[in-house]
């Protein structure tokens, strides 16, 4: 591609995205396709010749977009959303253009830097603890390993990673905690098995009594606890678990208390959702998601830690083609994580922090937070259906129930998100709750307003009330 072809089809793809953003809400959510499809219409072999673009984006328009199921959708209600943003978009094409590793300070200085700095920004916003050192993990998945790798390395005077696991390290978290956590323990040595399930209350939060317990009973049996991981808003119901009483608990028993706050973390830049922190005193580290729910595209996660030292101890590695004359003044965040390239991804987190402000961020999450306590406020309301777990955030766990047993219940639920989803209309997803199937409708999508939330509502109620009719004949 020569450079005026470049410069054409950039502005007709910056067209293309502008017009995709206007106009996603007109796609059925998730594609009605099956299993190989897309595969069928791809040759099997690598083009040997080059192609001219006009070939290339006429297949992306035919074959990939209508096989894409769409995220950025205004009744996207499934999982947590992926939000992206126009200014976001735009800092990811810079990105992309300057095509740099920031590995090290010497192979991208400004990189390094704006890092540092924007992740500053955003230990403020959210009011955690001076201190904490910040930086961009790719996923929350990625971040939590790290944090279970240093509290190994930590528990064992850094000799796991020397000369491998002694004895058995024990993870806790609660029983509703994300499978990232198990994932995680189980590549970072742990074992799978050497992870304790706390139980969890009610609001499906962590008992601290019970991880007291379980620590107790572990040290008793001569085993070592190394890492305690609390989540606040947990996935299948935003459940926030009790940072300060963990917190204490792990600090007497000094164990590495990791946070995973991927989605809820983000609300604490509203003054009125500090409290989600509340303890955060006690944290040794912590990852959210500003590319669920702060309008940076996937992928960005920032990842907190007190011990910074202990971090780089872990991942640390000196070889002689990747020393440098300021290693003794820089931050070189290859020795923050696993990977050694690394992407510029805080140049979108500064673009959409400098675009929204604060008060542009604050306005969006607020006004999700209004319009999934309006949707509750309607379920409730609703004879047929019911709430199945507190909404301290945007997500709303629900269910049609008339009264039937709970096996019954479970199938006419499925049934029921099944119907929905099969509209294309909108997109939720499901989840078990104390052994009982429920459907999540989380509000986090940029691009949604009360509309979207009212059309929803509508659809649910009826496609509930056919269900339930068909079910009594
Ligand atoms: C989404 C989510 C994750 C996983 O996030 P990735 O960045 O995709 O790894 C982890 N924990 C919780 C609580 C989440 O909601």
């Amino acid at each position: 591609m020569n450079k005026d072809e470049f410069r054409q089809w950039g502005y007709r793809f910056v067209d293309w995205v502008a017009d995709y953003f206007e106009n996603v809400g007109q796609y059925p959510v998730r594609p009605a396709i099956q299993p190989g499809d897309i595969k069928k219409r791809l040759p099997e072999e690598a083009p040997i010749q080059g192609e001219p673009m006009e070939a290339v984006f006429a297949d992306f328009q035919e074959i990939i977009v209508p096989g894409m199921t769409h995220w950025q959708h205004p009744s996207w209600f499934a999982y947590f959303s992926a939000n992206n943003s126009p200014p976001s978009v735009l800092a990811e094409l810079l990105t992309a253009g300057m095509g740099a590793q920031c590995m090290i300070w010497e192979t991208s200085p400004a990189a390094a830097e704006l890092e540092e700095v924007v992740l500053e920004w955003l230990r403020k916003l959210l009011g955690l603890p001076e201190g904490l050192s910040g930086v961009i993990q790719d996923t929350a998945s990625t971040a939590s390993l790290v944090a279970m790798l240093t509290a190994r390395e930590q528990v064992t005077g850094f000799e796991a990673n020397r000369r491998g696991l002694k004895e058995p390290l024990l993870v806790y978290v609660s029983e509703e905690a994300h499978s990232s956590v198990e994932k995680g323990a189980k590549i970072a040595g742990f074992g799978r098995e050497n992870v304790r399930m706390i139980p969890t209350d009610a609001a499906f939060a962590m008992i601290p009594e019970e991880l007291e317990r379980a620590l107790v009973s572990d040290k008793d049996r001569g085993l070592q606890p190394a890492c305690v991981v609390a989540t606040l808003g947990t996935t299948s119901s935003s459940a926030i678990d009790p940072l300060k009483p963990i917190g204490r608990i792990c600090r007497r028993h000094k164990v590495w208390l990791h946070v995973d706050a991927a989605y809820a973390g983000n609300a604490a830049i509203l003054p009125e959702k500090r409290w989600i922190f509340d303890g955060a005193e006690f944290v040794d580290s912590l990852v959210f998601n500003p590319h669920k729910w702060m309008l940076t595209n996937f992928d960005c996660s920032a990842y907190y830690v007190k011990d910074e030292g202990a971090l780089i101890r872990t991942f640390e590695i000196h070889p002689e083609y990747l020393k440098t004359g300021v290693d003794a003044v820089v931050k070189n965040y290859r020795d923050w994580g696993i990977q050694l390239g690394r992407r510029f991804r805080a140049l979108k987190l500064w673009f959409v922090l400098r675009s929204y402000g604060v008060e542009g961020i604050q306005a969006m999450i607020r006004e999700h937070i209004r319009l999934a306590q309006l949707f509750k406020e309607w379920v409730e309301a609703h004879g047929s259906f019911e709430v199945m777990a507190p909404v301290p955030l945007s997500l709303v766990c629900f269910r049609l129930n008339d009264g039937r047993p709970e096996e019954e219940l479970d199938r006419i639920n499925r049934e029921l998100l099944t119907r929905l989803n099969q509209t294309g209309r909108l997109l939720l997803t499901q989840t078990i709750l104390k052994g009982k199937y429920v459907i999540r409708m989380a509000i986090d999508s940029h691009t949604t307003d009360e509309q979207h939330v009212r059309n929803a509502w509508d659809l649910i109620r009826e496609t509930g009330a056919a269900l339930l009719s068909k079910a009594q004949v």
